[in-house]
């Protein structure tokens, strides 16, 4: 009786380095968790790994091929809810950076005259191609924002997207500041919440792997301040947010609203 209760949930992986299904895998507790949810689909655990009708689909990795378009588009109609997982499904990620760039010379200078047998492009965000309905930062995302999610779904709610920059978790956790202290271009400022500043706790500045944040901040105008006391100029800081957000469609707004 308590099983026909249970969310569906469908976890599938487009073009990516599989990295955010893994983080899901490594779940401490994975097992136990697991147990309150009806899996259908787990592209990267099972063989099988076709698409099915489900509750919650959390979807990793951008559109690369035309299969990967193809493939979304499915997991949109058979899915009630669809949550782009990691800066990849976000925003492109890495491998979307090039966006915007000649898809055919690129591949040239990489594999020469070498074909491939699919149609492939520049990676893009799930966004271009589908509704989405929630976005799970990271590269990969933390395990507790996993559960979070699983945690507030399996109870019938919904999460809630963090609107405040890792400076927020940096400052919390007392690490000293590498902007300030190192003149390093640091993404802190600028850079979604979460990772409880995973990188500045090894005195390492924060490249924005989790994207560009959703809303503005109070403090733009001095980060502008500092960050031209330090001479780190706009190009640079923008040149670093496309990294892994280039398709956020966030970033000029951001920046030019730091720098104007
Ligand atoms: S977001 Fe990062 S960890 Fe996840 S698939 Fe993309 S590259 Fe891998
Ligand atoms: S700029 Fe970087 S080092 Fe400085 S407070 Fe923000 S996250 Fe921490
Ligand atoms: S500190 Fe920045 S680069 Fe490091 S994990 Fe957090 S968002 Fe990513």
């Amino acid at each position: 009786m308590r099983d026909k209760m249970k969310l569906k949930i469908g976890i599938y992986g487009l073009t990516s380095c599989y990295g955010c299904q893994l983080r899901m895998a490594s779940i401490k507790d994975i097992l136990e968790v697991s147990k309150n949810f009806d899996i259908v689909c787990w592209k990267m655990m099972s063989s099988k790994g076709e698409i099915e009708p489900c509750d919650i689909a959390f979807v990793e990795g951008s559109v690369t091929t035309e299969k990967d378009e193809e493939e979304v588009k499915m997991i949109r109609e058979k899915s009630k809810v669809v949550v782009a997982m990691g800066s990849c499904a976000i925003h492109g990620g890495v491998q979307g950076s090039l966006f915007g760039e000649d898809y055919k010379k690129i591949f040239k200078e990489v594999y020469g005259e070498n074909s491939i047998y699919y149609k492939a492009r520049i990676g893009e965000p799930l966004k271009k191609y589908i509704k989405v309905d929630y976005n799970l930062p990271g590269c990969p995302p933390e395990e507790n924002e996993l559960v979070y999610y699983l945690a507030t779904f399996g109870i019938g709610s919904y999460p809630e997207e963090k609107d405040y920059p890792v400076c927020a978790e940096c400052r919390r956790n007392g690490y000293p500041c590498v902007l300030i202290e190192k003149n390093e271009s640091c993404l802190g400022s600028l850079t979604v919440a979460g990772c409880n500043a995973r990188c500045l706790a090894h005195n390492v500045a924060c490249i924005g792997c989790r994207g560009p944040l959703p809303h503005n901040v109070a403090w733009f105008d001095s980060l502008a301040l500092t960050f031209k006391d330090k001479k780190i100029d706009k190009e640079a800081i923008k040149k670093r947010m496309e990294i892994f957000g280039k398709q956020s469609g966030k970033i000029d707004e951001i920046v030019e609203k730091v720098f104007r």
